[in-house]
């Protein structure tokens, strides 16, 4: 289990350090979130064709979490439907909402499943679960920004 954690550790800070489609898609969908608890700021892109997102990026400042968060769904949305990416938020946020030790089954979430750690620690949910947020407001092109509180 410790292997696990350290491994979902890395993968975090990898991804922290280094983010993946990071930076602007010019003629694309957008939303801007915000966690005021911690101060995670996060403007989502997306290039859709009909129900696929063909391309997601994303800008922002903010804690590690909410910054490797931010990457890592970036890369496990494009491809996908908008359906597809629905299951996997709603999976997603089970996994870091569950009782510590209560683990749903996190297989189909791949990599994301390093975030499961985040259920031992409520305050961090929300830096989790924004790049989420903003990306569904993102598809829906909601006009508002997004804010966790
Ligand atoms: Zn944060």
């Amino acid at each position: 289990m410790s292997d696990l954690r350290e491994l979902y550790q890395e993968i975090i800070l990898d991804h922290n350090k280094q983010p993946r489609n990071f930076g602007r898609l010019e003629d694309a969908r957008r939303a801007d979130g915000h966690n005021p608890l911690c101060g995670d700021q996060i403007t989502v892109y997306l290039k859709m064709n009909g129900d696929i997102i063909e391309d997601a990026r994303f800008e922002g400042a903010g804690c590690a979490i909410s910054k490797a968060s931010a990457s890592m769904m970036t890369e496990a949305v494009k491809g996908h439907t908008v359906d597809e990416v629905e299951g996997l938020f709603e999976g997603f946020h089970r996994m870091v909402t569950s009782e510590p030790g209560m683990l749903p089954d996190v297989e189909k979430l791949g990599k994301l499943a390093a975030f499961s750690g985040v259920c031992e620690f409520p305050a961090r949910v929300k830096c989790a679960s924004l790049a989420w947020h903003t990306l569904r407001a993102a598809i829906e092109e909601a006009k508002t920004p997004v804010s966790t509180e």
